[in-house]
């Protein structure tokens, strides 16, 4: 594990000692001092998050063009713009979120005070993937740092350039007496796991998630895991197949599809499919050009190891639009899969690129029976012009969101809590959603020390005649 300290000593330096041992005690002892309990210090880092958006916003857009050829339409919108929203809201709100909640009280607490006091947990560990590496570390650490805890920020090692500009560029602009970046694998991050965190804020895989989870339980640590999966996007026949096709289209190949709440596969009938097809193709066209791969505007597949994994998946069903790929440059095409068995690999694993594969239904009640056989999934789209068929899809059903008539808007609403539920995950964040999952909501009542003479009823020697209601 190798550690960002300032004046620290190398991790590796002794084998048998702890990398982490020395930093975690550091963030401790600064929380117990009390260091980031006050409303200046918090908003002090917030404004810090946002001088580091700021100032190196030319750096980040290039180390996402590096790790995933991101655009800079993308990077700005997906990455920087929704950081520094969560950024300015949470200044803006801070004080008010900190303030004791009070709460109604009954006939024997009537003179007291009674209310939730939002306290921070303490060390916080985050740990972040690899498709947003800047939204995924910083959104959980606005959260984090707004209810006042010390954090450990634990970036994905596989978007390789947004990792070093968090260990080497972040810190500066943070307090580096309550917070530290730390860096590695899964190895080095197993080890993290072992030690004691107050609450861990964990978005990854699922296979990751139970991993993370297990390693919390044996501290009892609360845990925040936002995962992944297949989501569907159900296509009523009442619809206009190219506005679903733009609005399909723009969220499946966004980010080359690495994106935990596009849509995985697409369940329409045979007739919507015929009509779906041609206008997917004029999309991508004008979405992409002639020749998607030489096109600005469309990412690529993080490493190779994910591209092997992805080009095998092309063999699924059979290619309607796209299938082409190029290993050297880690591209797939924008693809759409027909005649799709449930039983392939594309319709069991959660497909996290350019490939949307159509499974055919008969009707909504058969998508919506086909939908509940699998694990909840993250997000959930149905496109109808009918908003019955819509308001069906979304009752009969469960999701961690859900967005009618488009693809992940729903998330770019920080009044709306993001998490997932069943195997997608569990907890949720934005806005203040994430001041409150980051705070432990502690139950006070403040009674008075005086007027003992009513606490007589409640006091043995108890009277049966007491007992009456
Ligand atoms: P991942 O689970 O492989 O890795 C996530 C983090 O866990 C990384 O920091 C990694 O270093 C660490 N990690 C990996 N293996 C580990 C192990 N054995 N022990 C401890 N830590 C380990 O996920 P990924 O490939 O980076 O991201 C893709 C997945 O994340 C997809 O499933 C996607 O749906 C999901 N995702 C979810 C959201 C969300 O908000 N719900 C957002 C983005 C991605």
């Amino acid at each position: 594990g190798r550690v960002r300290q300032p004046g620290g000593r190398a991790a590796w330096q002794s084998l048998r000692m702890d990398p982490f041992e020395d930093t975690l005690r550091r963030l401790r002892e600064a929380f117990h001092m009390g260091r980031t309990r006050s409303a200046e210090f918090r908003a002090a880092q917030l404004r810090g998050l946002g001088r580091f958006l700021h100032e190196n916003k030319q750096l980040l857009h290039d180390a996402l063009a590096q790790d995933l050829h991101k655009s800079a339409f993308e990077s700005e919108l997906s990455e920087v713009a929704i950081s520094q929203g969560e950024i300015t809201l949470a200044l803006r709100n801070l004080r008010a979120w900190m303030k004791d909640e009070h709460v109604p009280k009954n006939l024997a607490t009537q003179l007291d005070s009674a209310f939730i006091r939002k306290e921070p947990f303490g060390l916080v560990l985050i740990i972040a993937p690899w498709n947003y590496p800047l939204n995924l570390t910083l959104v959980p650490l606005v959260g984090a740092l707004a209810a006042g805890n010390c954090v450990v920020l634990k970036p994905s090692e596989i978007s390789k350039s947004m990792e070093k500009v968090l260990a080497e560029v972040l810190p500066r602009y943070l307090d580096e007496s309550c917070f530290a970046v730390v860096l590695g694998g899964p190895q080095e991050t197993g080890q993290l796991l072992e030690h004691r965190f107050d609450y861990i804020f964990f978005t990854g895989s699922p296979r990751v998630g139970k991993i993370v989870m297990t390693a919390a339980a044996k501290h009892l640590t609360p845990v925040t895991l936002e995962l992944g999966g297949k989501n569907p996007c159900y296509v009523d026949d009442n619809c206009d197949p190219q506005t679903v096709a733009n609005r399909v289209a723009w969220f499946r190949y966004f980010n080359a599809g690495q994106t935990c709440v596009a849509p995985d596969y697409v369940l329409c009938s045979p007739e919507m499919q015929e009509r779906l097809l041609p206008a997917l193709q004029s999309t991508i066209t004008r979405f992409y050009g002639d020749d998607p791969q030489s096109s600005p505007n469309l990412g690529r597949i993080i490493n190779q190891k994910q591209f092997q994994r992805l080009r095998a998946l092309l063999g699924c069903g059979h290619v309607a639009i796209g299938g082409q790929s190029d290993e050297s440059d880690r591209y797939i095409a924008p693809t759409v899969l027909v005649d799709v068995q449930e039983t392939e690999p594309v319709m069991q694993e959660e497909i996290f690129g350019p490939i949307l594969p159509i499974v055919n239904v008969r009707s909504v009640d058969e998508a919506i029976e086909f939908i509940n056989r699998r694990e909840k999934p993250l997000a959930l789209y149905a496109f109808s012009n009918s908003s019955q068929v819509v308001k069906r899809v979304l009752t009969q059903t469960s999701s961690g969101g859900f967005c009618g008539n488009d693809g992940f808007m729903h998330m770019t609403l920080a009044s709306l809590p993001f998490g997932g539920v069943g195997a997608s995950g569990m907890g949720q964040y934005h806005g203040k959603f994430s001041f409150d999952t980051f705070s432990h909501h502690r139950a006070c009542l403040l009674r008075r020390p005086g007027m003992e003479k009513l606490n007589a009823l409640r006091y043995p020697p108890h009277s049966p005649r007491r007992l009456r209601v």
